[in-house]
């Protein structure tokens, strides 16, 4: 193993995790901290995801110091800390003060910063961030609830947050090439703000900053240290993205709790092609007429030989209504919950493939199935990748998991993602 990544969430790591294996290095994903028996003989690569982009920075710093020293046990050479490519934080951190302390962790030197990503539309120029061709600053992010990003000089914004020196690497070193861009590491300050407008230049930055024993950034920066690390004799070799992922037999079924348009659609579609199907309704769970148990009789009914769809997706309208009705988190709760219990029935009735739609839902159903570690497969549609996950819930089999965010994926991604299963 050589890089032990932190991500300050969920699906920033599966983003990086992605991005990496994409790039040539056998990843595994850990909900948490990875547990210190992690099998990792056959890895190159561990994310772990925490959830430190906005709780305080002292939380921050201790969360994402355990997790480092956790990826250094299991042998990590070099660490990554993965935050949002629009730069998410505030002026009370936390990129500076985590980036501060894992420098200290590995002993010093320095470090860059760079969320640049162009094939994302976020683009470094001058030390300023662009989304989309517009300043950070008068980009949506800057009516962000949580992270509102009112200046696109990273350079001051992650001077706000750190004592250390911030300084640049502009666009003319960057264009010189790694050699330009490793002399100008030297160049006095401590953190590095890198400009990058074109994926090639992602490549460079990965080349002249595979030395370094930390790197901050978005997930774009780490597409060229793969390669890096291979040329620099770190990696015996590169492992080209598995096309299928092997799953054990077994049945498959899909849970949909996210009302996202793109989720929508692909319950029509799988509803229009046939698929089984049964819809969940918030109402019906507040006055108890649905219950898991339910869920779990009419699963037990449905054909063996295709996957299935049980679904909570709605329109707008409708998810007001019932908003208005039980209160918008009581709403979400429940639902989640009990997709969460389904779930966790599902590895015990020989289910061995699951597609989840939403990002909360997502999280539920990880909890319930007890499913920290995911070994990240071929990806289904962009973002969104097979993974094989070993749930605790089921010693012994292992499951493949599709975790898909709300809005990601084609129309007809419940149809097409088992063909990518072997
Ligand atoms: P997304 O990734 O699309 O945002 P999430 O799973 O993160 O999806 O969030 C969807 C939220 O909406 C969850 O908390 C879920 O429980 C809740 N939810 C699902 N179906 C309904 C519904 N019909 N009415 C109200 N809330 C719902």
């Amino acid at each position: 193993m050589i890089l032990g990544c932190i991500a300050d969430d969920l699906t920033g790591a599966t983003d990086l995790a992605l991005m990496l294996t994409r790039e040539g290095l056998r990843t595994v994903q850990s909900t948490g901290l990875p547990p210190d028996d992690l099998d990792v003989a056959d890895v190159d690569a561990v994310v772990v995801a925490l959830k430190s982009r906005t709780i305080p920075a002292k939380d921050a710093v201790s969360q994402s110091l355990a997790a480092a020293r956790a990826l250094q046990r299991l042998g990590a050479q070099r660490l990554f800390f993965k935050y949002c490519s629009t730069f998410d934080s505030t002026d009370a951190g936390n990129i500076g003060p985590v980036a501060d302390a894992l420098l200290d962790l590995t002993g010093g030197g320095v470090t860059i910063a760079c969320p640049a990503f162009p094939r994302a539309g976020r683009t470094i120029y001058a030390g300023y961030l662009f989304v989309n061709g517009v300043p950070l600053n008068e980009s949506p992010m800057k009516d962000h609830p949580l992270t509102p990003m009112h200046d696109a000089n990273l350079m001051r914004v992650l001077q706000r947050q750190t004592k250390r020196s911030v300084g640049l690497i502009g666009f003319d070193v960057v264009e010189r090439g790694a050699a330009a861009v490793r002399d100008a590491l030297a160049g006095g300050a401590i953190h590095f703000i890198v400009d990058a407008i074109a994926d090639a230049h992602l490549r460079v930055i990965g080349a002249a900053t595979a030395h370094l024993p930390l790197i901050t950034g978005g997930s774009g920066v780490a597409m060229g240290l793969p390669a890096a690390y291979r040329d620099a004799g770190l990696l015996a070799q590169l492992t080209p993205p598995p096309e299928r992922l092997a799953a054990p037999a077994g049945r498959a079924a899909i849970l949909a709790g996210s009302c996202s348009a793109a989720t929508r659609g692909q319950v029509q579609a799988a509803i229009a092609a046939g698929l089984p199907h049964l819809r969940i309704d918030p109402l019906e769970i507040a006055s108890g007429t649905q219950t898991a148990q339910h869920v779990l009789q009419w699963i037990a009914r449905q054909p063996q030989d295709k996957p299935f769809l049980v679904y909570s997706s709605d329109d707008p309208d409708a998810v007001r209504q019932v908003q208005q009705r039980l209160g918008r988190a009581q709403a979400g709760t429940i639902v989640e919950d009990l997709l969460g219990r389904v779930a966790a029935a599902l590895p015990a009735q020989g289910f061995t493939r699951l597609i989840v739609a939403g990002g909360e839902t997502s999280g539920a159903v990880m909890q319930a199935l007890d499913a920290g570690v995911l070994s990240i497969g071929p990806e289904i549609d962009p973002g969104v990748p097979w993974t094989l996950a070993r749930p605790r819930v089921h010693a012994g089999s292992a499951m493949a998991l599709a975790l898909k965010s709300g809005n990601f994926g084609a129309p007809d991604f419940f149809l097409k993602a088992w063909d990518r299963l072997a």
